[in-house]
Parts: C-alpha cells; structure tokens; sequence
C-alpha cells in the first residue's frame, strides 16, 4: 500500500512537476514556478513610476494561485503571465491644468509649471475680465503635456483673444484656491476634475488635502476585509468638505465609523466621510459642492486623525483614488 503510494508520487515527480497557475478574475493567465518571486515583481511594477505623471497604479483584478501538476516538458511562462497582469493594471497619472474662465486650456506637468503660467497670464491679462487657474488632474488617460511657455503663448493666441472680444465687462479673476469662511478659520478648497463622471455626477472638490496612509483595497491591521475606502490623514478639526453637491442622508455615530455623515448625490452615488470629530450638515440638508460638513476627528475604530472617504456606487464601495487623490 504504502510502496504503491511512493511510486505512484515518484512517477508524478519524474514526469510532472509542480507550478502555480494564475488566474485573474478566475481566468488562466499563466503559469509560474515561484510565487513569492511573482508577487515581488508585480510589487515592484505597481510601486514604479517610469513617468513623473503616474500619479499610481492600481491592480484591481483578484488573482490566485492554485497549484498544480504539469508535464515536465511544459514550461511555465512567467513573462506571459506577467504580461497579463500590466494589461490589467490602471494607470492613473496626474497632471496640472490651466483654467482660462474654469474651462481647461491646457496641460503641464508640475504644480510649480502650472504656478508660473497662471502668475505670467494674470500679469498679462490683468482687469481684463479673464479668470486664470489651475487644477491638478487625476486621469486614467494621459494628457498632452506642454510647457510652460508653449502653454502662455497658446492660451495667449488660442483662448484669450476672442474671450476678450466677447466679454469686455470686467469680472473678478480666480487663481488656484477659493476660500470660504467657516468657524473664523480659512482653509483653501482643492478642486478636483476628473475626465469621466459616474452616473452623471462629477466630483470637483477635494474633501480634505493630506497623506494617503491607506488605500482603498489594502488588507491587515484591524481589518476583516479588504479596505473600502481612501483613508487621509490631517489635523483634527479639518474642515471636510463635500465632493459635489446632494443630500445628507446620514449623520451619526455608526460603529467603527465612528461619527459618520453620508451624502446621496443622485443616480445611486454617495459618498461617505468617517472618524469625524464633529458632524456639521443634519439629514436632510442640500449640500453644494466644497460645503463644509464635518470636521476631521479619531472618532471609532481609528488609530489616529485622518478622513476615512468611501465613494458608493449603488452600494458598492468603488476606490476614491480613480475620481481624486
Ligand atoms: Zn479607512
């Protein structure tokens, strides 16, 4: 019995040998000898930018390893497989956009780039009715980028002109930042645009600007699941602002939320904000966009001040950071 067990294993292991086949989302993309190796490289993929613009990269698809036994004269193809997993990884890059009357103009590639374009034209342009800004932009398609001097001399011959023409009438010129008193403090409003919108609602206001200590989707520490939301961290007391404009639905302590507030902006979408220190907006409220609705707090299961944002698409949490951040 126990003879007939070893031969047959000893010619499973003289004719087959052992490899993983990958799958993603329960596909057969492969087939790999080492999966820690693996798992190293798709690491080392995700983290690298090889542009300035990636703002990141996202592998949302769920793989797996099962291990299996194959002819020995199969050879497992890594390369292959690993193709596969770049195929499917997001891209997201982030650029700076120049605003001429809040329409996008043109694209550069650092915030400083952007800076100096506004400064140039807003000197140029001065009390001429024309709003210069600028806005990062998070896309999943990659913008033209040009520079700086290109981008004044088009928006100079291509956009300003006829704008002048047709507006002669003077209005207040806009740079990068609004700002909005609330509770005698302050803070600027970091506006957001993505290309696409999510069932007809486009988010364009940051909630809060801050360090990104966990991402949407990431396992561990405390955690039954995966991640379901973006978390930033700041200082307590952080004006939250909402991402556009809807209805607050929820506003009150929730488990490991914490103090919760959530708005319904129509079309199934929601956006959640969790850990707050204080809940400003009560349900029922029409919220505009950048309307402050809470303050950044540690309130439920959290380690430390930061805005825990969850973005709901009829019900199911999507990652922030493919409309923000
Ligand atoms: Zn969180």
């Amino acid at each position: 019995m126990l003879i007939g067990l070893l031969i047959i294993t000893g010619i499973i292991f003289i004719k087959y040998r052992p490899v993983y086949r990958v799958t993603l989302n329960g596909e057969t993309i492969g087939y790999i000898e080492n999966k820690n190796s693996f798992e190293d490289r798709i690491d080392k993929f995700i983290d690298t930018k090889e542009e300035e613009c990636i703002a990141f990269k996202t592998l949302e698809a769920d793989r797996k390893y099962e291990l299996e036994f194959v002819n020995k004269e199969k050879v497992a193809n890594e390369d292959e497989a690993f193709g596969h997993i770049i195929e499917n990884t997001e891209v997201v890059y982030t650029m700076y956009a120049i605003l001429v009357n809040e329409e996008i103009s043109s694209y550069v590639e650092t915030e400083s780039e952007a800076q100096n374009v506004v400064n140039e034209l807003n000197e140029k342009y001065e009390n001429q009715g024309i709003s210069i800004g600028l806005r990062q932009i998070y896309s999943t398609t990659k913008q033209e980028v040009i520079d700086t001097s290109v981008a004044v001399a088009q928006i100079s011959t291509n956009k300003i002109a006829p704008i002048v023409t047709s507006r002669s009438q003077a209005t207040k010129r806009t740079t990068k930042t609004k700002t909005t008193t609330t509770n005698n403090t302050t803070q600027p409003t970091t506006y957001v645009q993505k290309q696409s919108s999510v069932n007809g609602i486009t988010f364009t206001v940051q909630p809060v600007s801050g360090k990104i200590t966990s991402k949407f989707g990431a396992r561990g520490s405390g955690r039954s699941g995966s991640h379901t939301g973006l978390d930033i961290a700041t200082s307590r007391g952080t004006s939250i602002r909402v991402v556009a404009a809807g209805t607050v639905v929820f506003s009150q302590k929730s488990g490991s939320y914490g103090n919760l507030i959530k708005i319904s902006h129509g079309n199934g979408v929601e956006t959640w904000y969790a850990h707050c220190d204080s809940l400003y907006a009560k349900v029922g409220e029409q919220v505009s966009a950048g309307q402050v609705i809470a303050a950044v707090g540690s309130t439920g299961n959290s380690t430390g001040p930061h805005l825990h944002l969850e973005i709901r698409i009829n019900g199911k949490a999507v990652n922030p950071q493919i409309y923000m951040y």
